[in-house]
């Protein structure tokens, strides 16, 4: 099962998460993407750049729902195992 969105996923979502057009479940997979992987933390921060939003997008979602901290140990699981 396919819970973490590619680079290429997220940068393709990337307008919507800041828009914050995306269904939870999905901003949940890239919000987690965007903590550990630098290339796209990096697109975020040019997006913000460009957009003037960088500051109030930049925080961390107000409302995790409690499954996020799950999710995270379950990335960071994952990640442990690829390396
Ligand atoms: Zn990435």
């Amino acid at each position: 099962m396919k819970f973490l969105p590619s680079c290429h996923d997220v940068q393709m979502d990337l307008t919507e998460y800041t828009e914050g057009a995306l269904p939870v479940s999905k901003r949940i997979g890239i919000w987690v993407h965007l903590r550990y992987c630098r290339a796209c933390s990096g697109f975020l921060r040019g997006m913000h750049a460009l957009s003037g939003l960088g500051k109030m997008l930049l925080a961390a979602p107000t409302q995790a729902p409690e499954s996020a901290e799950k999710l995270l140990a379950q990335v960071q699981e994952a990640i442990r195992k690829q390396a």
